[in-house]
């Protein structure tokens, strides 16, 4: 969320009040009126999904609602109005609302360009959407979103996964942030309740790049992260595949990618798999003598790897949707957690999985 700073560039003219129209309106109450509005049919498509995707859950938004963000963009300027514009924006995006954000964003930064940055930019594709704070140029906002749309047709291309939000309809949320230095990387945010989201730091607003000069694999750990977003193990105390699973899809989407889209304009730059695929980890397992096992993280990634080998990783996809369709999973904050027992299960249970009993058994012995 962007941290709003007070308007002391107002040079101490202090315009309180809203033009006539809405004179008698209290722009933080709009502006809370429509964020509740939104939470509302946000809350109500989670507890039973009906709407087929985003654009049909916007239209659920009461017309009573919609209206207001009409009304918030003509108050006259004020600290408060400045604060409710920006409320009223993040809202927006919730529901992937862009109209409505590109108008409260408008008009704020019409105020004070100062803030233009803390509100950010936003992109809505098919799948996600993209938002960017800190100067992100929109050309770098729209070449990221390229790059994730191939991570995404990757996963469908190789796990058979299309099911990435953890709330059925909902779009992801890609959150791009520009920073003078990365401290912390990519990494998927389960804290919000109605859409998976994943935390993006990027050090160049203008161009993607990867690793960065300071060797940060950003485009490795986006394809990681999705790996979060689409299966967590075990539950919150006890991590079942000692994080070695968004491991393994990362590196089977960067080699993946880097052999069937070499030539692809949006992956320009990016050198990850140079140093993150499937194979280098092979070899560094066998190198080591690593045998399958659930206790740390090489052995639960030698285990998927004679997974992968045993059956394809279409097949662990399927036993994963399998696992998704009959509610084997716990959800934690509407996250799906699952458990290696019933995974095996669900593997055995596969036309792949049915030829390769022995090997599924083997991978899961220890
Ligand atoms: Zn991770």
């Amino acid at each position: 969320m962007p941290s709003w700073r007070d308007g002391d560039s107002l040079g101490g003219v202090f315009v309180a009040a809203c033009i006539a129209a809405v004179l008698a309106q209290d722009p933080g109450q709009l502006a809370r009126d429509y964020a509740l509005a939104v939470a509302a049919v946000n809350k109500a498509h989670a507890d039973r999904p009906v709407a087929k995707d985003e654009g049909e859950l916007g239209k659920q938004l009461p017309a009573s609602a919609a209206k207001l963000v009409a009304e918030l963009v003509r108050c006259g300027d004020a600290p408060e109005v400045r604060d409710a514009l920006a409320t009223a924006a993040a809202a927006a995006l919730d529901l992937d609302r862009l109209d409505d954000f590109a108008a409260l964003r408008d008009r704020v930064v019409q105020l004070d360009g100062t803030f233009a940055n803390d509100i950010g930019i936003a992109l809505s594709r098919l799948r996600f959407l993209a938002i960017a704070t800190g100067g992100v140029e929109p050309e770098c906002l729209s070449r990221i979103a390229d790059v994730f749309d191939l991570v995404l047709d990757a996963y469908a291309d190789v796990f058979g996964l299309r099911n990435f939000s953890k709330v059925p309809g909902k779009k992801l949320r890609l959150r791009i942030h520009l920073e003078a230095k990365i401290t912390r990387p990519p990494h998927f945010a389960p804290q919000f309740p109605f859409h998976s989201e994943i935390d993006f730091p990027v050090i160049d607003g203008k161009a993607f790049a990867s690793p960065t000069k300071e060797g940060q694999f950003l485009f490795y750990g986006l394809c990681h992260e999705l790996g979060h977003v689409i299966a967590m193990w075990g539950d919150r105390q006890n991590e079942e595949d000692r994080h070695a699973w968004a491991h393994y899809t990362g590196v089977v989407i960067v080699e993946h990618l880097a052999k069937a889209k070499k030539d692809s304009p949006a992956l320009d730059g990016l050198r990850d798999s140079r140093w993150r695929t499937l194979d280098f980890e092979r070899k560094r397992l066998e190198a080591a003598k690593t045998k399958p096992g659930g206790k740390d993280v090489d052995g639960v990634l030698a285990r998927l790897l004679a997974l992968h080998d045993a059956v394809g990783p279409a097949a662990i996809g399927e036993a994963l949707d399998a696992l998704d369709t009959s509610k084997k999973h716990e959800l934690v904050n509407r996250v799906r957690y699952y458990r290696m027992a019933d995974f095996q299960k669900a593997l055995l249970a596969t036309k792949a999985g049915k030829a390769k009993k022995k090997a599924i058994d083997a991978a899961f012995a220890e």
